[in-house]
């Protein structure tokens, strides 16, 4: 006979608006079946407002850990108790872990995105980037690619204030890089695009068929680049199609997503996470959705 499993169901979940179509159920759920814990992950499609009003009641929350993601990346800081060094360092937290009654923040996006450049063979040593987009996701890319050694860092936001208070923030993390705040409306991009090995996209545009393509087609360069979306839902947004046609390599966001949840997971539970398993889980889910 089995022996009675009297331990508390572990609760967990994603925070995050919208949030209709995330996969992190199906990758997080399958990864504690493979290990048959008593365990357990939702979806929390929260509006700003009732985020916050949770966060100032974190206390008394029911949940073992969370994920945080659009657009609650930087909004949950305040409310943890202690943030790691990566976490610190970034100012984006994507997951958060029950410690001793204390709430721990913890970024994961970092090794996510690594995982996809490491997929696509890209060492960014000494390369020129240009990442679209100032909000949390953006903040781990820059880590990451300044960590990893870049040479040239240009940052391209819709509201250049935000790029440039990353900029500020980074330059003195990474005083040997490069770095640039431009304007994503106007042609700005044109003059940093033509020199860059890397284009990252970490903008929102892209999730809706309707969006507007963000780069234009003159901007790219003739020589051959990485064009890295980090959207995953569409599998190819406009961006990546429009690089492919100009000849360019394109990745999307799947790799990233999957590693940063094998690490959320390895966070929560202490276990290697069953990498295979979570690959499957999330391709048939976004299949699904
Ligand atoms: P944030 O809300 O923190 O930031 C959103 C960014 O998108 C801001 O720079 C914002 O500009 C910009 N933006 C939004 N709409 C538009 C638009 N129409 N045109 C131009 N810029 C726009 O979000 P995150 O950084 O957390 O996430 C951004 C994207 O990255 C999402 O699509 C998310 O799904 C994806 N992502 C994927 C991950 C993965 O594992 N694959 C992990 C993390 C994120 P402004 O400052 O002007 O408002």
């Amino acid at each position: 006979m089995r022996a009675r499993d009297n331990s508390e169901l572990k609760v967990y979940g994603i925070f995050g608006n919208p949030l209709a179509h995330t996969v992190s159920p199906a990758i997080q759920n399958c990864a504690f079946d493979f290990y048959g814990l008593k365990a357990i992950y939702f979806a929390f499609e929260r509006s700003p407002d009732r985020f916050r009003y949770l966060m100032r009641h974190i206390r008394s929350l029911v949940l073992s850990g969370f994920n945080i993601t659009v657009p609650f990346k930087e909004t949950v800081i305040p409310y943890l108790d202690r943030l790691n060094s990566e976490a610190r360092v970034v100012g984006a937290v994507n997951t958060v872990k029950k410690e001793k009654n204390r709430w721990v923040g913890y970024n994961t996006d970092v090794y996510g995105f690594l995982a996809g450049l490491k997929k696509a063979h890209f060492k960014a040593k000494n390369k020129s980037v240009v990442v679209l987009g100032a909000g949390g996701s953006a903040r781990a890319v820059l880590f990451a690619l300044g960590r990893a050694g870049a040479e040239k860092l240009t940052v391209a936001n819709r509201t250049l204030s935000r790029a440039g208070k990353l900029v500020r923030k980074f330059r003195k993390m990474f005083p040997r890089i490069k770095w640039n705040a431009v304007n994503l409306k106007g042609s700005q991009l044109k003059a940093f695009l033509p020199e860059a090995d890397l284009l990252v996209n970490t903008t929102k545009a892209g999730l809706k068929a309707q969006d507007p393509l963000l780069v234009s087609k003159s901007f790219f360069p003739k020589r051959k680049i990485l064009v890295y979306d980090l959207i995953y839902k569409p599998s190819e947004t406009k961006l990546m199609k429009t690089a492919k046609r100009l000849g360019h390599r394109v990745i999307n966001g799947e790799t990233m997503l999957l590693f940063q949840g094998a690490k959320a997971f390895e966070i929560w539970t202490g276990r290697r996470a069953p990498i295979n398993q979570m690959r499957k889980a999330l391709h048939d889910a976004l299949c699904r959705s």
